[in-house]
C-alpha cells in the first residue's frame, strides 16, 4: 500500500540531532550546484528535482534548527534571511512570477533531512493542494 510505505519511509527519518548530509554540502566535502550564497545562507540545486527549478535554501549554521518546529524567537533573523534568499533564488532562476516555497516539518510531512531547508520550486504550473 503506497501511503503506508510513504509513512514508514518518513518515520525512519526522525529528528535525532545527528549531523546531516547538509553539513558536508556546506563544507563542500560533497559538491553541489550553488545558486546563491552569502555568509549565513547557502542555496543549491536539489539532487532529485521535483520541478524544472528545485533549489534548497539552508542556514549554513544549523544552530538547533533541525526543523522549523524547533524554531525559537532568537532564530527570527536567520528565518527572515532564508526567506529573502528564497526570493533571490527565484529571481536568479527566472521564476519570480510564479514559484513555491515549501518546508517539510517532521515525519508526517516527509521531512528526510534534519537541517532546516526551504524548497524553492518552479518552472512549471504548480498544483494545489500539494500531495
Ligand atoms: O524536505 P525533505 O527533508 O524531504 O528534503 C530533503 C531534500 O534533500 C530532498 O528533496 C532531496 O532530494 C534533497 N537531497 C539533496 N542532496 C542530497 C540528499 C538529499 O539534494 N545529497
Amino acid at each position: 500500500h503506497d501511503e503506508e510505505a510513504v509513512a514508514k519511509a518518513a518515520a525512519i527519518n526522525a529528528d535525532s540531532g545527528a549531523p546531516t548530509i547538509i553539513d558536508k554540502i556546506v563544507s563542500k566535502e560533497i559538491p553541489s550546484t550553488i545558486v546563491y550564497e552569502d555568509d549565513k545562507v547557502l542555496a543549491f540545486k536539489d539532487i532529485n528535482p521535483q520541478a524544472p527549478v528545485h533549489v534548497l535554501v539552508i542556514p549554513k549554521c544549523r544552530d538547533g534548527l533541525t526543523q522549523l518546529g524547533k524554531a525559537e524567537q532568537r532564530h527570527g533573523e536567520i528565518l527572515g534571511q532564508l526567506l529573502y534568499a528564497a526570493r533571490m533564488v527565484a529571481e536568479k532562476e527566472g521564476i519570480l512570477d510564479g514559484f513555491r516555497v515549501v518546508i517539510n516539518n517532521g515525519p508526517s510531512a516527509c521531512q528526510s533531512v534534519y537541517h532546516l531547508h526551504l524548497h524553492v520550486l518552479g518552472g512549471r504550473q504548480m498544483k494545489w493542494p500539494p500531495g
